[in-house]
């Protein structure tokens, strides 16, 4: 049996990604299947968090592009990526995996809150644990929420599952024929040519706690496992080279 190189993970999901081909909304064949690749890591033994973005609702930005008091719009997001943590917890507990969704803004009605030491003690349990609610500050993202957590976990790794591209390239390869992809690059890197991986916030937060990230598409199945195994699949960002 092949052998999971990370004992603990934090996957990041875009809202975008749950949304599937309409970008928008949420899609129950692509949430299916999410779950049904979480399932398989969690079979292996490794003990998932995962970090669900909104994406596919609501952006701060655009409210406060259309006149919005940045904060309120923002708040508005991280309230999105609720919705989108319930959706996956039904999905994957109707696959039979133990699920608890800890919500870094207090709603206790629905999930539980953010308390670092119960999320860890989850995942000791085999459970995953999704965390909601972004950091819970306006003017951050969830992929900087993925990056603290990841800390705050100790966990090996972030896995950055996207839905429109199969790792980082040197330019958007829809609209640049000429555009290569990596297949390891540094923090740095990323940040001083503007690689379209995560914000800046997020990938200083990586380099400065030695936090390795994969970058992956979701759209093919089994690609989390083989992500899990240490199969190269996308791009591997790491703070040294
Ligand atoms: N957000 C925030 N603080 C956080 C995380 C998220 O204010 O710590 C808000 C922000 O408005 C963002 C929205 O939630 O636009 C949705 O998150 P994100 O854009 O990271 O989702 P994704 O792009 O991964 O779908």
């Amino acid at each position: 049996m092949s052998t999971p190189q990370y004992k603990r993970i934090v996957l990041k999901l875009s809202g975008e990604a749950l949304a599937g081909e309409q970008g928008f909304g949420l899609s129950p064949e692509i949430i299916k299947s999410v779950a049904e690749q979480v399932k398989e890591v969690v079979e292996l033994g490794v003990e998932v968090a995962v970090v669900v973005g909104g994406g596919n609702i609501w952006r701060g930005k655009v409210g406060s592009e259309m006149g919005m008091d940045r904060a309120t719009a923002d708040y508005m997001g991280m309230l999105a990526t609720v919705m989108n943590s319930l959706a996956l917890q039904d999905s994957l507990e109707k696959a039979g995996i133990e699920t608890r969704v800890q919500t870094s803004i207090e709603m206790r009605q629905v999930a539980e809150p953010y308390i670092r030491r119960k999320a860890i003690r989850h995942l000791e349990k085999k459970r995953v644990v999704i965390f909601a609610a972004g950091t819970g500050n306006p003017y951050f993202s969830t992929d900087t929420t993925a990056a603290l957590r990841a800390a705050e976990i100790e966990a090996d790794v972030i896995l950055m599952a996207k839905n429109n591209v199969d790792g980082v390239y040197s330019a958007d390869p829809k609209m640049d024929k000429t555009a290569v992809k990596y297949d390891v690059l540094t923090f740095i890197e990323v940040i001083q040519q503007g690689l379209q991986v995560m914000d800046s916030t997020a990938s200083t937060l990586c380099m400065d706690n030695d936090i390795a990230l994969v970058v992956f598409s979701i759209m093919e199945k089994g690609n989390i496992k083989k992500a899990v195994l240490g199969e190269t699949i996308g791009t591997v960002v790491r703070r040294n080279s």
